[in-house]
């Protein structure tokens, strides 16, 4: 029995009635996180895992029909038990397990293998069938470890400090940002954020999660000696704007994964390109899918064909499945096919 199957309006469980992360809107939604293409507005009832609940009604309202899960509980609907898992990805992120007749299928969602301290590190989950996202399903997608990465912008930051200008890096204002925030050596100068940033930073606070202090760019006066110091984190929608003038001299650099590609590096005209991705890299897609222990795959996001004949290469029952995500976080700047 299928126990997800592609529909127009998202990723159906027949058994069950309801959807994981639906892009159109439906009456019941399972939601893995809170990014833009996988959380929607408009469904009549929501499930998240409970430290998701912050972000999810900060993006799509208080007023949602929300229930929250804590991970691992267990949840039966109508024969179907359901229990979310973390996946790593970003606060409040799951993967969604369900099972049914003692079959069982695991959708992952987005997620990341390495730890990263803003959220519940990745947890494999047993299954029969896996469905995996794909973003960075390429053999030359390998990350480095997090540490040399901080260190990285931690030099940058210091050498500009140094040399008196502000260091503005973009990254996503969800996710990305409080990584960075969180993962950064915040005694070299201060910390400057955009509007954009400082809402979702105390939601990862409510939620227990340590984010050294932050002050909002448009507080400081242009010419306040401060900002020749700072490190300012700016959404990638902030690249060319107005807001950016009260910097004066400044370096910029962007995080993400695409950064390792040197097309998306010169495409963004910024001085430094930093890989730092919130999905798994390729090792770590197959790490994951073969913790899984699963005999089929369904692989979802990015770049699934490849993927697919790896892993149909190796004896798996692989397959690709049409989603419409991938218009937020990373995946918004991937290459074209
Ligand atoms: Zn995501
Ligand atoms: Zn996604």
């Amino acid at each position: 029995m299928e126990l997800i199957v592609a529909r127009p309006e998202g990723l159906y469980c027949p058994p069950g009635d309801f959807y994981i992360d639906p892009w159109r809107p439906v009456d019941r939604a399972v939601i893995t996180h809170a990014h833009g293409d996988h959380a929607h507005r408009g469904n009549r009832h929501y499930l998240t895992a409970a430290p998701g609940a912050g972000i999810l009604r900060a993006r799509l309202g208080e007023d949602i029909d929300l229930q929250t899960l804590p991970y691992g509980a267990r949840l039966e609907h109508h024969g179907v038990t359901l229990s979310l898992h973390p996946a790593g990805h970003v606060l409040g992120s799951a993967q969604v397990r369900l099972e049914y007749h003692g079959e069982v299928w695991v959708a992952s969602g987005d997620y990341k293998i390495e730890a990263d301290g803003t959220c519940e590190p990745f947890e494999p989950v047993r299954c029969h069938t896996f469905i995996s996202e794909s973003t960075f399903g390429l053999p030359i997608y390998r990350w480095q470890a997090q540490a040399r990465l901080f260190a990285d912008i931690d030099a940058w930051w210091r050498a500009n400090a140094a040399a008196g200008r502000a260091s503005v890096l973009f990254a996503y204002a969800f996710g990305k940002a409080q990584r960075i925030l969180h993962g950064i050596d915040a005694s070299i100068g201060p910390l400057l954020v955009h509007g954009a940033v400082e809402p979702l930073n105390r939601v990862y606070r409510d939620a227990g999660i340590h984010l050294p202090g932050t002050l909002s760019a448009t507080a400081t006066a242009r010419g306040d000696p401060l900002l020749r110091q700072a490190l300012v984190l700016a959404p990638p929608s902030a690249a060319g704007s107005t807001w950016l003038r009260r910097f004066g001299d400044y370096s910029d650099g962007f995080a993400s994964g695409w950064m390792l590609l040197r097309g998306a590096r010169r495409r963004r005209g910024v001085d430094r390109g930093f890989v730092l991705s919130d999905h798994a890299d390729w090792p770590g897609l197959l790490w994951a899918i073969e913790q899984s222990g699963a005999e089929r795959v369904m692989v979802t996001h990015g770049q699934v064909n490849v993927l697919v004949r790896y892993l149909g290469e190796r004896g798996l029952d692989a397959r690709a499945f049409q989603t419409e995500y991938g218009e937020e976080d990373d995946t918004l700047e991937a290459p074209a096919p």
